[in-house]
Formats: structure tokens, C-alpha cells, sequence
């Protein structure tokens, strides 16, 4: 099964017909049907690795000041009690807990919503334990790799680049546009990433200013360590949806295998 890192930008994209939405509706042409979604979402951190363990996750609209049509969204899938279990389990040393008190945030359904419409298909969310520590994200993401021999697809949902304090709100409708920063951090995500620069991607605090400007907080980032620990080497590497847009946020998505 193939992995996604995909990069989610505003709400809106959840609800509008976007370059971006309209390359997520595609997704599932060359993929096989898989047996349950993992997701893990920017907009989930918690003390402990947590994993949602509810028979129908509620949609969280975990944000402010968007139009009602937003708030409306009720993305109605099963999750699956025993799959959380099982994966909480494999995580063997690194403590998990079953979780009800979520649910399905935006990271997930405002991408899922466009990927599987019929919303038939069982969906958890793994927490973003609360620690800036690339390595432990790393790691975890590799304990999650024998999911797709078990047809899990695993999505990681955030933004490489999300810096909003900087972002150019007038520039919102522009299909791309990136400060100079951004750009070069945009190249050299992709270009690390494309040479399996793994380490160097771990330890992103250490990729010089352009990066530490693309990165101010690391929610939306993390996100992709744990699809890079579930890639293997073996894995056909592609992009989609690569552009910057606002000045200060990416979409570029990655697919391996
Ligand atoms: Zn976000």
C-alpha cells in the first residue's frame, strides 16, 4: 500500500473545488481499496500517543471564523475499536493509549472528505505525541510500516512549509505564490526528501534559516516524519500539488510507493 504525506492548507479546501481538492479526488485511482485509514493529523498533539478508538469518530471542526457551510461538514465514518487496539499494541515500548475524547479533526476529514466521498472505509487518527523530538516521530512512523502488508493506507496530514504569522492573507485566491524563503525551503524539502536525506529531514531544526522560517512551530511538519518512518527504500517517491501559496505555506504533497 502506498503512504501520503498531503499537505492541507486552509479549511476551505475542504469544501471548495481547488487545484488541490481536485488532485485529491484523484488519489484513489492508483491505489488499491484499503481495509482502514490512518491518519495522522497537525491538529492532534497529546501528552501520551493516543489513538481514536470510537465506533463512529465525530467530525471536530477545530477552527474559527470560516462561513457556517464549514461547521456543517459531518463526516460519517466507522472507526475500528479492535484495529486501534492492535496498533496500540505494536507500538510495543513506546506507550499508546485508546482514545474517545476525539474524534476526526480537519487535518483528516477536510482531505478524506475529497478521497473517499462515500466515507465507507474505517478511519483513526494517531496522536502527535507533544514532543519537538524528530527522532521519536521517526521512530514511531517505522513501527508503522507493516500496516500497509495489512492494506492500511496511512496518510500523514500537516503543511512542510506553515508559517501563518508571515502569510500574506491578500494573496489567498493566487493559485502560487511563494516569498523567495519559501521557495528555497520548498526545493530543498523536495530535494532531500528525493535523495533520502532522512537524517537530515529528522533533525530539521539544524536545516539553516530558510527552514526555520518554514518551520516556526513544528505541528504541521511532524506529521510527514511519520510517513517518512513507514516509507521503505524500496518506494517510488512522488509529488503532487507542489506549489507555495500565501507567501508562507506549501502544498506540496509527497507519495511513496
Ligand atoms: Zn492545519
Amino acid at each position: 500500500m502506498p503512504i501520503f504525506f498531503i499537505g492541507h492548507g486552509s479549511p476551505m479546501n475542504a469544501i471548495e473545488e481547488t487545484e488541490f481538492s481536485r488532485t485529491w479526488q484523484t488519489l484513489t485511482d492508483s491505489i488499491p481499496t484499503p481495509k482502514a485509514i490512518l491518519c495522522i493529523s497537525a491538529h492532534w498533539i497529546t501528552e501520551k500517543t493516543s489513538i481514536t478508538s470510537n465506533d463512529f469518530p465525530p467530525t471536530i471542526h477545530d477552527f474559527g471564523g470560516f462561513p457556517k457551510e464549514l461547521f456543517e461538514v459531518n463526516y460519517h465514518t466507522p472507526g475500528d475499536r479492535n484495529l486501534a487496539k492492535q496498533i496500540a499494541d505494536s507500538l510495543s515500548e513506546i506507550p499508546a493509549v485508546l482514545d474517545t475524547s476525539w474524534g476526526l479533526d480537519h487535518g483528516t476529514w477536510s482531505i478524506l472528505r475529497h478521497i473517499y466521498p462515500d466515507a465507507n472505509i474505517p478511519v483513526l487518527q494517531l496522536s502527535i505525541r507533544n514532543t519537538p523530538d524528530g527522532n521519536f516521530h521517526f521512530n514511531l512512523g517505522k513501527k508503522l510500516q507493516n500496516l500497509r502488508n495489512q492494506d492500511i493506507l496511512l496518510v500523514g496530514s500537516g503543511n512542510l512549509i506553515h508559517n501563518l504569522r508571515l502569510a500574506d492573507w491578500g494573496k489567498m485566491n493566487d493559485s502560487e505564490y511563494g516569498f523567495d524563503w519559501a521557495i528555497r525551503a520548498n526545493n530543498l524539502f523536495k530535494s532531500l526528501i528525493l535523495n533520502r536525506e532522512d537524517g537530515s529531514l529528522i533533525h530539521y531544526e539544524s536545516l539553516g534559516p530558510d527552514i526555520d522560517l518554514a518551520i516556526p512551530t513544528p505541528e504541521h511538519f511532524i506529521p510527514f516524519l511519520y510517513i517518512l518512518g513507514a516509507s521503505s527504500p524500496s518506494d517510488k517517491i512522488q509529488f503532487f500539488n507542489d506549489k507555495v501559496v500565501m507567501g508562507s505555506l506549501n502544498m506540496t504533497s509527497v507519495r511513496y510507493g
